[in-house]
C-alpha cells in the first residue's frame, strides 16, 4: 500500500517508509491510499471474536498488504497481551478501560505496535540500528520506552523536562535500561521538542546515525488504535446494546479519535463521535465557527490533552475532503474546565462507585450532556486514575489503591543522563554513543 503527505507536496511512500520516517518531506503526515472496508459478515459475527482475532482483520486491512500474515498475526498478538474490558457506568453509559496495559495508558497499544513492526522492517532489510527520538511531557515516553523495550536493532533516547514530570511518570522511562536512555533535560517540554526536531534537520547527525520519531505522527503508533473501536462495538454487540452507539473520545492530539474514524470508514457500524477536550478546546471551536485557530496550550488536571495545535487534525481535514460540514456530521463536540473535570469525577464516584481519571471525566461527561434518547455511548477511559493519584485523591478526599504494575516501577532505580538545552551538547552527545 502507498502512502501519500496530507500536504501533498512529496512523493507517496511505501508502509517501510512511512514508519522509519515517521513525517513525510513536506512536513505532512501520512495517509492510506485506500482504507478497505472489512465484509458484512466480519461484522455479524464480531461478538464471537476475541480482541486479538478481531484486531488481527483490522491490521490485515491496513498492513496486510505490506507485511506477511504470519509476522503480522504474531505483531498483534504480542502487541495486545491485555484485556480491554467495556464496563457499564450508568444505564447507558460504558467505559471502555484502555488502561490495563504495561504503562497503564491507551497508548501502550501504538507504542508495541510500532516497536515490532519497524523491528520487523529492520531485520528484513539488515538495516543498521534505527535510533528513537521521543520527547516526552510523561505519559508518551513511557509507553514508547517500554513498548521497545528488547526489541533489537533499535535504541530509544527518551527526552524529558527536568522536575516537570511526576515521579510515577518519570519511573516508567527511567528505570528500563537496556535499549532505553532516559536525558533529563534542563528545560521545558518545549526544549525538549525543539532538540528533537533540530536533530532531524542536522544532515551532519542524519548521516552518522539513522533517526525516527515515535509520536502519534507515526503511521504505525495511530492506525493499531482502530483495534479499540472495533472491540467496544463487539462487546456492545455481545450486552445488545450496538444500535445507535455512540463513542466519545477525550482527545488531545487526535490520534485515538482519528483511529476511531478510519474504523467507520471501514464500515464499523458506529452512529456519530465526540471529540472531549479540556479547555485546549482549538477542535471545539473549530466545530462552532469553521476556522481552525491553533494557540499555545494552557496547563490543566487532564495534562495529556494539554495541546494546543493538534497534529492529527490533518488527518481528520484530509479523511472528509477539508468540509466543515462533513466533520460536523459525524463529530460534535465538547470541552470543560477543571473544576468540571473534577465535579465529574468527584460525582460519578460517589454516585456510581467508578473512578474515573481526569482524561475519562472529559469523555463521561460529554455523554452525560449530548446523548439522544435511544443512543448508547461507550467513553474511551484512556489512562488509569492511580497515574493521577495526587490530582484524584484530592477530587475524592480518599486514598487510591496503586496497581502492582506501577507499584514494581516504584521501586526501580531511576537513571537518567542530565543533558542541557543548548543543540551543540545533545549533537555532541549523540555524535559519540
Ligand atoms: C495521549 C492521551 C490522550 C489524548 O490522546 P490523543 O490521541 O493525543 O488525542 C488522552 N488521555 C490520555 C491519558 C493520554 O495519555
Amino acid at each position: 500500500m502507498q502512502y501519500y503527505s496530507t500536504n501533498k507536496q512529496a512523493p507517496d511512500v511505501t508502509l517501510e517508509e512511512a514508519v522509519v520516517k515517521g513525517l513525510a518531506a513536506d512536513k505532512g503526515l501520512f495517509m492510506p491510499f485506500t482504507i478497505k472496508p472489512l465484509p458484512q459478515e466480519f461484522y455479524d459475527s464480531i461478538d464471537t471474536l476475541g480482541f486479538q482475532e478481531i484486531a488481527y482483520r483490522v491490521a490485515d486491512a491496513f498492513f496486510g498488504e505490506d507485511v506477511p500474515a504470519d509476522t503480522l498475526k504474531q505483531i498483534v498478538y504480542d502487541t495486545l497481551s491485555f484485556d480491554v474490558p467495556l464496563v457499564k457506568v450508568t444505564e447507558n453509559i460504558y467505559s471502555l478501560e484502555l488502561f490495563h496495559g504495561p504503562t497503564l495508558a491507551f497508548k501502550d497499544v501504538g507504542g508495541r505496535f510500532m516497536a515490532r513492526l519497524l523491528g520487523y522492517f529492520i531485520r528484513k532489510e539488515g538495516k543498521k540500528q534505527v535510533n528513537v527520538l521521543v520527547a516526552t511531557s510523561g505519559d508518551t515516553g513511557s509507553a514508547v520506552a517500554n513498548g521497545f523495550l528488547g526489541v533489537e536493532g533499535i535504541h530509544v533516547y527518551v527526552l524529558y523536562p527536568k522536575g516537570k514530570v511526576s515521579e510515577i511518570q518519570e519511573k516508567q522511562f527511567t528505570t528500563l535500561g537496556q535499549n532505553i536512555t532516559a536525558l533529563e533535560v534542563d528545560g521545558t517540554f518545549d526544549d525538549c521538542q525543539a532538540l528533537v526536531k533540530a536533530a532531524f534537520m542536522d544532515k551532519e547527525l542524519n548521516s552518522r546515525l539513522q533517526l525516527t520519531s515515535a509520536n502519534s505522527i507515526n503511521v504505525a503508533r495511530f492506525l493499531p488504535q482502530a483495534f479499540y473501536y472495533f472491540y467496544a462495538y463487539a462487546q456492545l454487540k455481545r450486552a445488545g446494546k450496538a444500535a445507535n452507539a455512540v463513542i466519545c473520545v477525550p482527545s488531545g492530539n487526535f490520534g485515538n479519535i482519528t483511529a476511531g474514524l478510519f474504523g467507520k470508514r471501514m464500515g464499523l457500524p458506529i452512529k456519530r463521535f465526540i471529540a472531549s477536550n479540556n479547555r485546549n478546546d482549538i477542535f471545539y471551536q473549530y466545530l462552532q465557527t469553521g476556522i481552525y485557530a491553533p494557540r499555545p496550550s494552557v496547563a490543566t488536571i487532564a495534562n495529556a490533552m494539554d495541546v494546543g495545535d493538534p497534529s492529527n487534525f490533518a488527518r481528520v481535514l484530509d479523511l472528509y475532503g477539508g468540509s466543515h460540514a462533513a466533520i460536523s456530521a459525524e463529530i460534535s463536540g465538547a470541552a470543560y474546565t477543571d473544576e468540571q473535570i473534577a465535579e465529574t469525577v468527584k460525582n460519578v464516584w460517589t454516585d456510581e462507585h467508578y473512578l474515573l481519571d481526569p482524561h475519562g471525566a472529559c469523555g463521561f461527561r460529554a455523554l452525560q450532556e449530548g446523548l439522544q434518547p435511544g443512543e448508547t455511548g461507550v467513553f474511551l477511559e484512556t489512562a488509569h486514575p492511580a497515574k493521577f493519584k495526587d490530582t484524584v485523591e484530592n477530587i475524592i478526599g480518599e486514598a487510591i489503591q496503586i496497581p502492582e504494575k506501577l507499584q514494581a516501577f516504584m521501586r526501580g532505580e531511576k537513571k537518567s543522563l542530565p543533558m542541557s538545552k543548548d543543540f551543540a551538547d545533545f549533537k555532541r552527545y549523540l555524535m559519540n554513543v
